[in-house]
């Protein structure tokens, strides 16, 4: 039992160790979902952040993107859920139907009964609108947090800091770097070694379609999986419905190309999609050429340590995935939400940076494998086969994690 007296100075100490960690500067490299919302979570928790991005121009790709329970949780403790609300919109029904007949394999109810038993539902959105409410927040706190135009070179760090150096000499220091420059992560090579960025086999093909193109009859429901042999293509509503969003994934034993955002061509993908159901065939052909693009699903290992002293990683930089759990950008978040809150509760640097990896690297893994393994689920070679009406994630267990209240 303490003393009154142990129990003040303990207070004090505490309330000091919290002013002194409030007065880090965390360096980010990389302006994705990712490093924002590790800006956004740390500069919730005190500390002062700067991002740097090596776009000049701050956006992101054309592409929807489902943002599961877990995922939004971690947009309510940013503080963010009135805008997520005003952006996504509940997917609260999908089928998933044969490739050629149409016919359902598979009907997905999510709906109310997820808000109950999780308190968040299951959303699609923009990935742009999600980006964009993220810069807003980041700047909103402190306009001068987020530089373009820096390419991160190489870091070095010491027992006081970091220093950063960027293409074109520039060089910034601050208290603690996070790397969350995405799946060929340069702070991940220096912090751990060179490791090859492999193909993983699959490639993904984009598009988005203004609704008043898309037939009536094809948005019966609006959230739809199509399933062929070893091809696959996921669609659903975003920007208030304005468009329809198309994610196709195929199989593929090599590719060149490099870049994230490679045009693709309607001939290619309707190529792909040859004697596919007209709801489908009938969606390619309308899309818009210019709205086109292809990606090539890469992996690096996941991680099972995330930091070295002052330098740590977060996101696709630490744990790479295949995107079939729809749980990428989701993960991210989860990692922004308790970084904040892991470094804020911490008395040092290290202390923090070790309960952050603690919290997270077996649920990251956990995760990455998951979704190596649905690969088989969608890509057999009986499409018929399909009858999960209770959707893998869930079954898993995956939305039942509110990174706002997980112990760090
Ligand atoms: P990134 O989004 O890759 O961002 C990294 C940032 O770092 C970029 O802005 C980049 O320009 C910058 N950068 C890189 N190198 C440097 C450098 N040297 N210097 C400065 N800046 C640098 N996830 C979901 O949760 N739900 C989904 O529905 C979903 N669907 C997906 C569909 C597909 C086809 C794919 C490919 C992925 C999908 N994902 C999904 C996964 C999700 O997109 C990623 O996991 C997520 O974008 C990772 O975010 P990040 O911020 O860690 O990395």
């Amino acid at each position: 039992m303490r003393t009154g007296a142990a129990q003040v100075a303990l207070r004090i100490l505490q309330y000091a160790t919290t002013r002194f960690m409030n007065k880090l500067n965390v360096l980010i490299v990389g302006g994705g979902i990712g490093g924002l919302a590790a800006a956004v979570s740390l500069q919730r928790a005190g500390f002062r952040v700067t991002v740097f991005e090596q776009a000049t121009a701050m956006g992101e790709v054309g592409a929807g993107i489902s943002i599961s329970p877990n995922g939004a949780l971690a947009i309510k403790h940013l503080g963010l859920s009135d805008e997520f609300h005003k952006l996504a919109r509940p997917a609260d029904y999908q089928v998933v139907r044969q490739w050629q007949s149409g016919n359902r394999l598979a009907q997905v109810t999510r709906g109310e009964r997820l808000m109950q038993t999780y308190g968040e539902s299951y959303y699609t959105v923009h990935r742009a609108d999600v980006h964009a409410m993220l810069a807003r927040a980041v700047a909103a706190h402190d306009p001068q947090a987020i530089r373009l135009g820096r390419k991160f070179e190489r870091f070095e760090k010491d027992a006081s800091g970091v220093t950063v150096h960027f293409e074109g000499g520039e060089s910034a220091r601050g208290d603690i770097l996070l790397g969350a420059d995405g799946v060929r992560s340069r702070v991940r090579s220096q912090l751990f070694g060179p490791e090859e960025v492999r193909f993983t086999g699959f490639i993904a093909y984009r598009g988005l379609v203004p609704m008043e193109l898309v037939p009536p009859e094809a948005m019966d429901p609006p959230c739809q999986v199509w399933m062929g042999k070893r091809l696959m293509l996921n669609r659903y509503p975003v920007s208030g419905g304005r468009l329809l969003n198309f994610v196709a994934f195929a199989m593929r034993s090599g590719w060149q190309e490099e870049g994230w955002s490679i045009p693709a061509s309607k001939a290619e993908i309707l190529e792909e999609f040859a004697g596919w159901h007209p709801h489908v065939t009938r969606i390619i052909e309308v899309a818009p050429e210019a709205n086109l693009f292809k990606w090539a699903l890469c992996a690096r290992s996941a991680l099972m340590r995330w930091f070295v002293g002052r330098v740590t990683l977060l996101g696709d930089a630490a744990h790479p995935l295949l995107p079939y759990l729809g749980q990428g950008a989701v993960l991210a978040l989860e990692d922004a939400a308790i970084l904040g809150r892991a470094l804020a509760a911490a008395p040092n640097v290290e202390q923090g940076l070790a309960r952050y990896e603690a919290a997270r690297v077996g649920r990251a893994r956990f995760i990455v494998e998951r979704s190596t393994a649905m690969g088989e689920v969608w890509f057999g070679d009986n499409p018929d086969s399909f009858n999960h009406d209770t959707p893998v994630d869930e079954e898993l267990g995956l939305f039942a994690y509110d990174p706002g209240s997980i112990p760090v």
